[in-house]
């Protein structure tokens, strides 16, 4: 437990926390929409720092980041809560959950320095399985004694948080890899309860802030699989971040309130060709064969400069600068 950042006290007793755009307005001894800040006699405290509810190592391919030092593990962390409530959540457990209805183990911020550091060719530290802005004073803390260590950070989020403490956040964090998970209000509003405006902004500052950014897109199965609304989504991702940002889209399969079949393997590939017509790096994820469709093309030749199979990856046409060894283009800043 430590005291919050981002809150305002008022007269009543009642705190508005301002970490996310949710604003959550809560009463003494209640928690906000995350469940996991909670007004403690006026203050407002993270139940969940130093808790953790998962530790893994994982290929840093699963966050998903296909351009931020491939094939490489990275330590992952996770703990209780989320200020989004997707029906169709794979990590439901420990997302909308308190710090008591899920097990947590302690590990201070000292310790997973000291665990990522025992690993052998460990990238550093990903935030991650659950939403890590709900996290933040840990995060701010690990990720300050990470960078200190050598190590790197990274950030798995939704994107859904206010501007000022995602400005002093951008500096700690090395690489984000943000879910833009629809691109109508709708959408945002009735199967997250949250909103898109939020996540756009966050994008654009995360962009604008030149560090690494991927994005995922899982298409939903009824809900967000318009051909129309994602030729939008490409077109905002290409026309203000660029048409060299990454993009993932990502098959979705039933999990906690969402029943729908899982994604037709037509409308991924569908999508890919959509996406590929503004976009240089379009990857598709959680389909097994996709026939080339997570690997890496350089932009400029079209040699296949790295490639995937599950997990498994092998650079097979880049230089250590990152550059393609068919024709010198720069394909990768982080390798
Ligand atoms: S971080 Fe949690 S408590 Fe704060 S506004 Fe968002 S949902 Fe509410």
């Amino acid at each position: 437990m430590k005291e919050a950042r981002f809150y305002e006290k008022r007269d009543d007793g009642r705190i508005i926390c301002r970490l996310c755009p949710d604003n959550c307005l809560i009463a003494e001894g209640k928690r906000g929409a995350c469940k996991v800040r909670k007004n403690d006699k006026g203050t407002l405290i993270a139940e969940n720092h130093g808790l953790i509810s998962a530790a893994h190592v994982d290929p840093i391919e699963k966050k998903p980041l296909y351009h931020f030092y491939p094939g490489r593990p990275i330590l992952s962390l996770g703990t209780a809560g989320c200020n989004l409530h997707c029906l169709f959540c794979q990590n439901w457990e420990i997302s909308q959950s308190t710090v008591e209805e899920v097990p947590l183990q302690p590990l201070s911020p000292a310790q997973a320095i000291e665990a990522a550091r025992r690993i052998e060719n460990n990238i550093g530290i990903a935030y991650t399985y659950n939403e890590p802005i709900i996290w933040y004073e840990y995060v701010e803390d690990t990720a300050r004694l990470a960078a200190q260590a050598g190590l790197k950070n990274v950030m798995v989020t939704n994107g859904y948080v206010n501007p000022e403490p995602l400005k002093e956040m951008i500096p700690l964090i090395d690489a984000f890899s943000v879910d833009l998970k629809g691109f109508r209000e709708e959408f945002y509003r009735k199967y997250t309860k949250s909103r898109l405006e939020p996540v756009l902004e966050s994008l654009k500052m995360i962009r604008e802030s030149g560090k690494h950014l991927e994005i995922t897109n899982l298409v939903v199965t009824g809900l967000n699989d318009d051909p129309d609304e994602f030729e939008r989504l490409t077109d905002w991702v290409a026309g203000e971040l660029g048409g060299r940002t990454i993009l993932h889209i990502s098959r979705y399969f039933p999990a906690w309130k969402m029943h729908n079949e899982p994604t037709p393997l037509s409308t991924l590939y569908r999508f890919y060709e959509i996406a590929r017509k503004k976009l240089d790096f379009v990857f598709l994820g959680n389909v097994p064969g996709t026939e080339g469709r997570e690997d890496t093309l350089c932009p400029r030749c079209g040699a296949t400069v790295i490639r995937r199979t599950g997990y498994v990856t092998r650079i097979t046409g880049l230089d250590h600068e990152g550059r393609c060894t068919s024709c010198g283009e720069k394909v990768l800043e982080h390798i």
